[in-house]
């Protein structure tokens, strides 16, 4: 059978029929017990088996090109379960640098305890990554694009790289989700989503994906299984009835952040603008290689001038929020939040500036997004002539 298309796989894939009542929806199976007897599948929430569970896993799996994929209980347990399924006392895992804070913090404050070694490279390129590979090396750990500056790694020749010296490949995909970027189509082992992004999509759902080859799932179940990180079939059911309309919505989002990209780039009060859909950005060829849209997110500077406190608190649509991916506008300043505890020596050598605010793209309408940073940058130029002037 020829296979479905995006948005079809995203409404119809893995859902379950209702044979008793003939509803229209997948329904909600909450039992945490089912009959033993002359079953073979023995099912369990913690076993990732239930019906909403395992119906769930295929669209994912569907959405990633692989063959098996599951749903864990937060996009960190699905990052903690698939690295410490493949790694163990002795072994050793490369990690780009600039990766998502909980996934540093877990790296740095547990990995020793457990006797494992890293070493984070020094740039996003493929002999960046080579340099670090040592005899012991099991892992190498990517995120493209990155936060807050949307770098790009290249997904095919680190693929090969991993291939060449026989270590699995794992990527966090949470930044582009599978409408934009399907690394398993590039060679990548293992894809990682945080479902709380843009799988959930309306800041409602905290959720974990993972999805690779059948023998590869098969060792993350193990561990998986018995560090239980599974999520409640009602969040399952919750998540599948988001992820009908992520082609949707990602799409959408896309078009608003390569709208916002040109409007800031060409913009006096902004510095840079940093989006892999910009001709400009550093990582935009390979970026067009293998993404299919460049996603809801950007990061920007204002002019060093421009308080970016006072800019945000001056937003009235856009709100200022930790977390991204959502179907509304967020605004978030990483020097105040996210790379805080780096010291501004790290930061300035990863290209944080103090002004960078970092953009997540929501499906309003793009001139009601633009109007509120209008209105937001007149009140914070207005408060810096003020200043200059006394
Ligand atoms: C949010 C996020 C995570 C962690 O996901 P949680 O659901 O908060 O545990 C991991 N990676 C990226 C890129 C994220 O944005």
């Amino acid at each position: 059978m020829k296979k479905k298309g995006l948005n079809t796989i995203c409404t119809h894939e893995g859902e379950l029929i209702d044979e008793q009542h003939k509803g229209a929806i997948s329904p909600l199976y909450m039992s945490t017990s089912y009959a033993f007897d002359d079953v073979d599948i023995k099912r369990y929430p913690r076993y990732f088996n239930t019906p909403n569970q395992e119906g769930l896993c295929k669209k994912i799996a569907a959405l990633e090109h692989a063959e098996d994929a599951l749903i864990f209980g937060s996009g960190m347990a699905a990052v903690s379960t698939a690295l410490m399924a493949f790694l163990r006392a002795g072994d050793h895992v490369v990690l780009q640098q600039t990766l998502y804070g909980g996934t540093y913090n877990l790296v740095t404050e547990e990995f020793s305890k457990y006797g494992i070694t890293y070493s984070f490279t020094e740039g996003w390129e493929t002999k960046d990554f080579e340099a670090k590979i040592n005899k012991n090396t099991k892992v190498i750990y990517i995120e493209t694009p990155s936060n807050p500056l949307l770098t790009i790694t290249d997904l095919k020749r680190v693929a090969q790289l991993a291939k060449k010296h026989g270590i699995i490949s794992m990527i966090d995909n949470t930044f582009a989700s599978p409408v934009n970027q399907n690394p398993i189509d590039f060679g990548i082992d293992i894809v990682i989503h945080s479902a709380t992004k843009y799988m959930g999509g309306h800041s409602d759902i905290c959720a974990g994906a993972v999805a690779s080859s059948k023998e590869n799932m098969e060792r993350i179940f193990h561990l998986a299984k018995n560090f239980g990180g599974s999520l409640s079939d009602y969040t399952v059911w919750l998540l599948e009835r988001s992820i009908k309309t992520m082609g949707l919505r990602v799409k959408a989002q896309n078009a608003n952040a390569m709208d916002m990209a040109n409007f800031l780039s060409n913009h006096k009060d902004i510095n840079a603008v940093n989006y892999p859909g910009l001709p400009m950005h550093k990582g935009h060829e390979i970026a067009k290689e293998q993404m299919r849209g460049f996603g809801g997110m950007l990061s920007f500077e204002l002019k060093s001038y421009l308080d970016p406190a006072l800019f945000q608190k001056s937003l009235k649509l856009i709100k200022s929020s930790m977390s991204l991916a959502g179907v509304e506008s967020t605004v978030l300043s990483p020097t105040q939040t996210s790379h805080a505890l780096m010291s501004p020596e790290v930061r300035a050598e990863q290209g944080i500036a103090d002004g960078l605010i970092r953009f997540s793209l929501g499906i309003e309408e793009i001139e009601d997004i633009k109007e509120d940073l209008e209105q937001a940058l007149e009140i914070v130029k207005s408060k810096a002539s003020v200043t200059s002037n006394t």
